[in-house]
């Protein structure tokens, strides 16, 4: 494959392809960004590779090299042509035209003998995030998760408490992963050239030494501490028993007139516990 930005043009134009805005087709036209970013993911010949989103194949090609095997979502069948001809060679790639969101993906992996599983992609960004909600939510066994995203959305992603971009969605990923940004990417590596820089980050699967007793409980508590970010949790945890989690919250050194941006995931989960715990208690 050849990665310089006049033979991806001439590749684009041969079969008439227009960028579509609403699929967040940005596509990565420089071979040192791509080559970082699967050595940096640690992407060997015992890896099953998850792409979501090929585009031209830039990226795909590269990992067909590195990886045991390769399997791709692209939603723009438009896509298909371009891909046939530069992942001709790549014998160990599958291509699946559909979109990820409805996909089931532990369907197709079943197929699939491996040892790893990693996601590596340079995601479409209008929907980073569910992609990301989705692999956690569908079970996929994924160990790692190495991900180009747009720069402001990375940041979220790694907010700690007490910061801005400290959500319920921080919370949610701190619960799973250990995140890290491992690259930081121009804007001109792209064609199209988008308007903001981007950062490649990696979630690893985390051993969590605190655990919730009851998930859905847990997420349940943390949606609704986030719910209106501004108030204290005396007001968004009205439902919840105050005086088991003001108890928790002492040991912290907080009160309920704490916001929940100010909770780390250890405290939230304490509360979580001790919320179930009392119900189980008066079962
Ligand atoms: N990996 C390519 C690269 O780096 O050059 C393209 C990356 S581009 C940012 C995102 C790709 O995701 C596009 O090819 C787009 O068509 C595809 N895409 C967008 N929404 C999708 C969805 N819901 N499911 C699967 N692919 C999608």
């Amino acid at each position: 494959m050849n990665y310089s930005p006049t033979k991806m043009k001439e590749l684009l134009e041969k079969y008439g392809f227009n960028f579509k805005k609403n699929f967040g087709q940005n596509f990565i036209i420089d071979e040192n960004v791509i080559t970082n970013i699967i050595r940096k993911a640690d992407v060997d010949k015992n890896t099953l590779v998850l792409e979501i989103g090929p585009g031209a194949g830039s990226l795909t090609y590269k990992l067909s090299e590195y990886a045991k095997d390769v399997v791709c979502y692209e939603i723009d069948k438009k896509l298909q042509p371009i891909l046939e001809e530069t992942l001709t060679s790549c014998a160990n790639v599958e291509v699946i035209y559909q979109d990820f969101l409805k996909s089931n993906v532990m369907d197709i992996l079943k197929k699939y003998d491996y040892n790893k599983l990693y996601v590596v992609a340079n995601l479409p960004y209008y929907i980073t995030t569910p992609i990301i909600v989705k692999l956690i939510e569908d079970h996929i066994p994924v160990e790692k998760i190495v991900v180009m995203v747009q720069k402001e959305v990375g940041n979220r992603f790694k907010a700690t408490p007490g910061s801005k971009e400290y959500g319920s969605l921080t919370v949610f990923l701190d619960y799973y992963f250990d995140i890290k940004k491992i690259i930081d990417v121009s804007k001109n590596v792209f064609l199209p050239k988008p308007n903001v820089d981007s950062i490649v980050v990696q979630f690893t699967k985390k051993e969590q030494p605190l655990k919730a007793k009851s998930e859905k409980h847990f997420f349940q508590l943390v949606r609704d501490s986030f719910k209106q970010k501004r108030k204290t949790l005396r007001n968004n945890l009205k439902q919840y028993n105050l005086n088991i989690i003001e108890n928790v919250l002492k040991q912290y050194g907080h009160d309920l007139t704490v916001r929940a941006e100010n909770i780390s995931l250890e405290e939230f989960i304490r509360i979580s516990n001790a919320l179930t715990e009392e119900n189980h208690d008066s079962d």
